[in-house]
């Protein structure tokens, strides 16, 4: 498969310009395009500028408003509730993001609601933010039916990620970020863009048959990973990002969408805790390296997000290859 050399702010000023052409005002157009290009600067395409055709068929079919001005209110001290107007995910966040830190900061430890956000990013450009904030943070979402619950036979749990953070004192932040599916569906849409076959046990096809055919579990579902401990988790983020804080859960996001291939229309929660105002105010982060050394004397043991750190450094240097197959769809907006 061929590619392409883009440099970061080659694919930040694509995916600007793209937005723009297809209705998006310059705040929230900029706040997608960043996190596009932050994934494609971490070696995550699968939510980089692959999933610009599914932001742009949203404006093309009017479910998002690429104009929306989110609003912000404080529940209570700690509880912030964003509400994005039917707009996309990215702006939102930034809007709501200094209004968390600021909760967790008076009150060590502070929730946020979103609602009425499309979202279809990954999550750890989300946390990452928090933690270079100096509190822990989490975060997750739902989506549309892609998951089977553990015993069952159709798909009900959207992928439902969730992200957690950790800052550190002389490091970047500690991240992970993980699809409640064995593989995130849009892992799974890029092998079959590349042809490749997946490992067992990620999914199912129409039938219910395991496949390791990418196109087959694309039309048919994914399995939570751990079986039924990924199922539950994938569960808890229904409750709270939907029952929670009176958005959709997947299966009522996927009756109101328009399946234009772009996200629903759905809910998120994040929460952020200040570690200097939970009683170990001293020695939290020392005592936290402790744990990751031990983790990294290990060989071939690493922390999640080392791999995201390091290819950000290689990415700012070198650029990014593109897939050719990729350029061309995107050329033809
Ligand atoms: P992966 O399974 O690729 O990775 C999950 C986490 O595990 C990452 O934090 C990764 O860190 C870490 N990790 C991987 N290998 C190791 C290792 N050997 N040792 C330690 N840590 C490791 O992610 P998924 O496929 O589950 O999810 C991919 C993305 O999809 C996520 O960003 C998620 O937010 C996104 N997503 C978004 C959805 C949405 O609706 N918006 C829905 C579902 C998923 P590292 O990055 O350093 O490799």
């Amino acid at each position: 498969m061929s590619n392409t050399n883009l440099k970061l702010n080659e694919i930040n000023e694509l995916a600007t310009k793209i937005l723009l052409k297809y209705g998006c005002d310059n705040e929230n157009a900029s706040a997608v395009a960043n996190v596009i290009e932050a994934a494609e600067a971490a070696g995550c395409h699968s939510h980089g500028l692959m999933r610009l055709p599914g932001y742009v068929a949203t404006l093309k079919s009017g479910k998002v408003n690429g104009k929306a001005r989110p609003t912000i209110e404080n529940l209570a001290p700690a509880v912030v509730k964003v509400n994005g107007h039917n707009g996309f995910a990215p702006y939102a966040l930034q809007q709501g993001r200094s209004h968390l830190i600021a909760a967790a900061n008076k009150c060590g430890i502070a929730v946020m609601s979103l609602v009425g956000i499309h979202h279809f990013a990954a999550l750890w450009t989300e946390v990452e933010p928090i933690a270079n904030a100096g509190l822990v943070g989490f975060a997750c979402t739902s989506y549309k039916p892609a998951v089977i619950p553990a015993g069952g036979t159709k798909a009900l749990y959207g992928t439902n990620p969730i992200a957690f953070g950790w800052p550190r004192k002389d490091n970047p932040p500690m991240v992970f970020d993980q699809a409640s599916s064995v593989m995130a569906r849009g892992e799974v849409m890029l092998a079959a863009r590349e042809g490749h076959t997946l490992p067992d046990g990620v999914g199912v096809d129409i039938n219910g048959t395991p496949s390791n055919d990418p196109n087959e579990v694309l039309k048919g579902a994914l399995l939570a990973f751990g079986g039924h401990k990924g199922s539950s988790i994938a569960m808890m983020v229904e409750l709270l990002a939907g029952g929670l804080i009176g958005e959709s859960f997947s299966f009522e996001a996927a009756v109101r969408d328009n399946a234009d291939g772009g996200p629903p229309q759905g809910g998120e929660l994040m929460i952020a805790i200040d570690p200097s105002l939970l009683g170990d105010a001293d020695n939290w982060s020392d005592h936290s390296e402790k744990l990751f050394h031990k983790i990294k004397e290990q060989k071939d043991a690493r922390l999640p997000s080392d791999r995201r750190h390091k290819n950000r450094i290689e990415s700012n240097r070198s650029g990014v290859m593109v897939a050719d197959i990729l350029l061309d769809k995107i050329s033809t907006l």
